[in-house]
C-alpha cells in the first residue's frame, strides 16, 4: 500500500487529537455547555460532573493522591509560569534561589529570566554531552536560600528523560521544593509524583493527544502541603490558584486523552521503540557519518535526533519536504540562534545545523518510517554529492585541521 503525504513526524511539537478524545469533547461543545462554576441547575452540575471525572483520570495518571492537586491551565506554558513566579513570590522570604537546566524549555527560561529581573537568583545546571542532567550536580547547587528546582522530566529536542526520581529524594530530604516539566514524558516513560517526590509539575493535552489549549499545574497538598500566589485573580476558580470559566470540553478532552495514556500508552511506547530503532538502524547502516544527539538508553520512546553531517539543515528539510519533522538548525525556529539545546551539549554549529528530530508518535506505520528512511537515504546522499566538504572529507582530509581563510 503506497503511504500518504505529507507524513507527520513532529509529535513532538504537538499531537493530532485521538478521534476516541473527539467523540469524548463533542457533547461538551453544545448539548453539554453549561459553566461549571454554576451551582444552580443541571447545566452547571453535568459540566462540574464532567470537571471533577477529568481531574481524576489525570491524577491517577501522574500518581497524585488527590484529584484536588490537579489545577487547570491553558497550556503548560502557563503550568510553568504559574509554578516558577507561584512559588517565588509565596515564598520569597523563604530565600531568592531557585535552580533549573539550560536545556528547559522556554517557558522555564524565559519564566526564570523574568524573575532575575525581579531579584531571584537563578543557577543553570549544565548537561554532559548527553544532555543529561546530573542529580549531583542539583545536590552541590542548593544553598539556604534555595526555594525550588526546576528539572524536565523528557527533553522536547533531543528526548533525554532525566533523573527525576533521584532529583527528588535530594529535594525531599533538603525542604526544597520540586517542580518538573513533565509534558513531554508523560503517558510514555515512568512518571509517578508521589513515588518520584514531585511537588510541582506541569503537563498539556496537546502533546498526548488531546486538544491544544488544555493543561494543568499539579500541585501537591500534603507532605508537603505547597502554596503558590495566584498569577490570576477573578473568581476564585481551581482552588483559588487560577481564576477563568474552565475549558469544559477541553478539560473532557485531557481526561479522555489521560484514560487512554494509562491504557495505551505501554503498548504504544513499544510500538514507537520498535518502529525508532528500525528508522535508525536503517539511516545508519546506510548511510555513512550519522551522528546521534542525546542519550540512546534514557531516551523517549519516539524520538530520534541525529545530524548528517555534509548537509545542511535547510537543505535537507526542504529536499525531504513530504516529512513534517524539525531542525536544530536556525532557519526554522523563531530565533536566529540554532538549538540552544544542541549548543548545551557541546554540539558545534555544523552538526547542529545538519540536525532532524524525527518525532514518532501513535499513528505512524512502519510503511511511513520505511518510505521516510528511504527518501533522507537519498536526499542525503544527493547533498552530499554536491558539498565541496564532503569531497575532501571522502579524500581522508580532516575537516577539523583545516586552516579557513578569513571572510
Ligand atoms: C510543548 C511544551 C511546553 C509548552 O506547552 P503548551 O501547552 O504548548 O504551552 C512546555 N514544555 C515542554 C517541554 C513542551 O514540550
Amino acid at each position: 500500500m503506497a503511504v500518504k503525504t505529507p507524513i507527520y513526524m513532529d509529535y513532538h511539537a504537538t499531537t493530532p487529537v485521538d478521534p476516541r478524545v473527539l467523540d469524548a469533547m463533542l457533547p461538551y461543545f453544545n448539548e453539554k455547555f453549561g459553566n461549571a462554576a454554576s451551582r444552580s441547575h443541571i447545566y452547571g452540575w453535568t459540566a462540574e460532573e464532567a470537571v471533577s471525572t477529568s481531574r481524576e483520570k489525570i491524577a491517577a495518571l501522574i500518581g497524585a493522591s488527590n484529584p484536588k492537586e490537579i489545577v487547570f491551565t491553558s497550556g503548560a506554558t502557563e503550568a510553568d509560569n504559574m509554578a516558577l513566579k507561584g512559588v517565588a513570590e509565596f515564598y520569597k522570604d523563604k530565600g531568592n534561589h531557585i535552580i533549573t537546566t539550560v536545556i528547559e524549555h522556554k517557558a522555564i527560561l524565559d519564566t526564570c529570566k523574568r524573575l532575575e529581573k525581579e531579584g531571584f537568583q537563578v543557577t543553570y545546571l549544565p548537561v554532559d554531552e548527553k544532555g543529561m542532567v546530573s542529580a549531583e550536580s542539583v545536590e552541590k547547587a542548593i544553598t539556604d536560600k534555595t526555594i525550588l528546582v526546576s528539572v524536565m522530566l523528557a527533553n522536547n529536542e533531543v528526548g533525554t528523560v532525566q533523573p527525576i526520581a533521584e532529583i527528588g529524594k535530594i529535594t525531599r530530604a533538603r525542604g526544597v521544593l520540586f517542580h518538573s516539566d513533565a509534558v513531554q514524558g508523560i503517558g510514555k516513560v515512568p512518571f509517578n509524583v508521589e513515588a518520584m517526590n514531585v511537588d510541582l509539575a506541569s503537563i498539556t493535552a496537546h502533546k498526548m493527544y488531546g486538544p491544544k489549549g488544555i493543561g494543568a499545574l499539579y500541585v501537591r497538598r500534603s507532605r508537603p502541603r505547597v502554596r503558590i500566589t495566584a498569577q490570576m485573580d477573578g473568581g476564585g476558580h481551581e482552588f483559588g490558584m487560577r481564576s477563568g470559566t474552565l475549558n469544559v470540553p477541553g478539560i473532557v478532552g485531557f481526561g479522555r486523552a489521560a484514560e487512554l495514556m494509562i491504557t495505551d500508552g505501554a503498548e504504544d511506547a513499544k510500538k514507537l521503540v520498535a518502529l525508532r530503532d528500525h528508522l535508525y538502524k536503517r539511516l545508519t547502516t546506510e548511510l555513512e557519518s550519522v551522528n546521534l544527539n542525546g542519550s540512546w538508553e534514557h531516551r523517549l520512546p519516539g524520538n530520534l535526533n541525529v545530524s548528517f553531517s555534509f548537509v545542511e539543515g535547510e537543505a535537507m528539510l526542504m529536499a525531504i519536504k513530504d516529512v513534517c519533522v524539525s531542525s536544530g538548525s536556525a532557519c526554522t525556529s523563531a530565533s536566529l540562534e540554532p538549538s540552544y539545546v544542541l549548543h548545551a551539549m557541546g554540539i558545534g554549529d555544523d552538526l547542529a545545523h545538519s540536525s532532524i528530530r524525527f518525532g514518532l508518535g501513535r499513528f505512524n506505520t512502519l510503511e511511513e518510517v520505511d518510505y521516510v528512511a528511504d527518501l533522507v537515504i537519498s536526499k542525503v546522499n544527493g547533498l552530499r554529492e554536491m558539498s565541496p566538504l564532503y569531497e575532501m572529507h571522502k579524500e581522508g582530509i580532516d575537516l577539523s585541521t583545516v586552516q579557513w581563510a578569513a571572510h
